[in-house]
């Protein structure tokens, strides 16, 4: 099985693949583009307040993920930072803490019960919500490093410095079927999408060393995040920058994430505090650090925990969600026979990696339990 793309979803799937006896080759542009080792790694679906078959999606991951861990440790011998630490949300009052959507599945506190899970929590938050069932793992450290190293134990082949260019269907007569888009902007999905009659027949890529060339293929998995509407037209999936930083605290200053409004702190084990994220889909594909995204991560740094706006800053990065107009992913069967969809994770793609592996691997497998979750994600719901 050919996976295009090998971020965070096109790995796992890989893994899953792989794990369950079929073979699979990752086609991977740039490895170090991919989201995957952009996030922070909170796994939020109550504090991010999801809601219906989403928060659904969210929480059958979740439920999964120590499993899934687990064997991604085992095969790769790599630990990936796991920890269900719990995830506060501050407010600042009652009335908006208790309108929030899922105020029902978390603990309600008052401003004594925030201060005793934020110890310092800045003195604007009234009141907050407890998750203590959300958690965070170390994606950009280690989960993305053993991803690929429990890939490469199970057999699966990487071609790093290869950019798929397009893909070729039965009625192309043999050309290219879509090729790289330049840069539109956002898209609203009302966009056309290729009719599903055409049967994927081969896929255009330039490898590293510049040679292009036309493999036939009658089946593959389009994974590439952000940039996945470059290679089939119309796909309504758009990037929203997120610019990111890190600050290096005292170990154990904070054992809670706290998720603010526009901003949020994760704290790692050895007291690295992740801070994200700008949310910029006007930015497009736009690259860099801007100087307004640094400002507001430090004003939400300053407002959640003012101890924390003097430690010092290690790190500042940025990178593209993969978002839709729903903001929920594309999984399963395509516009094209023979191509799947694994994509469009926008703000949770770590979060829904395990479940989207597991679903779209047995999709795929032919092993479709027929629940419903995986039909709730097709692509269709836009058409
Ligand atoms: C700032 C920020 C913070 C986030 N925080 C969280 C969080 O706390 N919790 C959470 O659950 N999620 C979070 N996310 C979301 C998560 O990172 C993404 O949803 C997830 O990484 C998407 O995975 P992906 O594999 O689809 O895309 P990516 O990880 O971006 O991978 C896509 C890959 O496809 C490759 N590719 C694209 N086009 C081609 C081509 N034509 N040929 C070959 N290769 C190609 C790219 O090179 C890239 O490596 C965050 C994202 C951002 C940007």
């Amino acid at each position: 099985m050919l996976i295009l793309g090998g971020g965070l979803i096109g790995l796992a799937l890989a893994h899953e693949l792989a794990r369950q006896g079929r073979t699979a080759t990752v086609l991977s542009r740039r490895r170090s583009e991919a989201a995957g080792f952009v996030a922070a790694g909170m796994l939020a679906p109550h504090a991010e307040g999801l809601q219906g078959t989403l928060l659904a999606l969210g929480q059958a991951s979740l439920a999964r993920i120590p499993a899934w861990v687990a064997r991604i440790e085992s095969d790769s011998g790599v630990a990936c930072g796991l920890r269900i630490c719990g995830i506060v949300v501050p407010f600042v009052n009652a009335a908006e803490r208790d309108a929030y959507p899922t105020a029902a599945l978390g603990e309600p506190l008052d401003r004594s019960g925030l201060e005793r899970e934020i110890p310092a929590i800045g003195p604007s938050w009234r009141a907050g919500l407890l998750f203590p069932q959300d958690g965070q793992i170390d994606n950009r450290r280690r989960l993305m490093r053993a991803l690929e190293r429990a890939c490469v134990h199970r057999g699966v082949r990487f071609e790093e410095g290869c950019e798929v260019l397009g893909l070729v269907t039965d009625r192309d007569g043999g050309t290219v079927a879509t090729t790289p888009q330049p840069l539109l902007g956002a898209r609203d999905g009302r966009e056309p999408i290729d009719a599903p009659s055409a049967q994927l027949t081969a896929v255009r890529l330039r490898r590293a060393d510049g040679q292009e060339l036309t493999l036939p293929c009658r089946e593959a998995v389009l994974c590439g995040g952000a940039w996945s509407a470059r290679l089939l037209h119309g796909l309504p999936v758009f990037p929203v920058k997120g610019q990111m930083l890190s600050l290096q605290g005292p170990i154990g200053a904070l054992s809670r994430v706290v998720f603010g409004p526009g901003t949020y702190l994760v704290p790692r084990e050895d007291g690295l505090l992740v801070v994200g994220a700008t949310s910029e889909p006007e930015a497009g594909f736009g690259e860099g650090l801007t100087p307004a995204g640094q400002r507001q991560l430090q004003a939400g740094i300053e407002a959640l925990l003012p101890a924390a706006a003097s430690w010092p800053p290690m790190e500042r990065w940025w990178g593209f969600r993969p978002c839709t107009p729903d903001q929920a992913p594309l999984l399963g069967e395509g516009p094209i026979a023979g191509l799947w969809l694994a994509t469009g994770h926008h703000r949770n793609g770590v979060l829904l990696a395990a479940i989207s592996a597991e679903l779209v691997a047995q999709a795929l497998l032919g092993q479709d339990r027929g629940d419903g979750l995986l039909r709730a994600f097709h692509w269709s719901r836009f058409s």
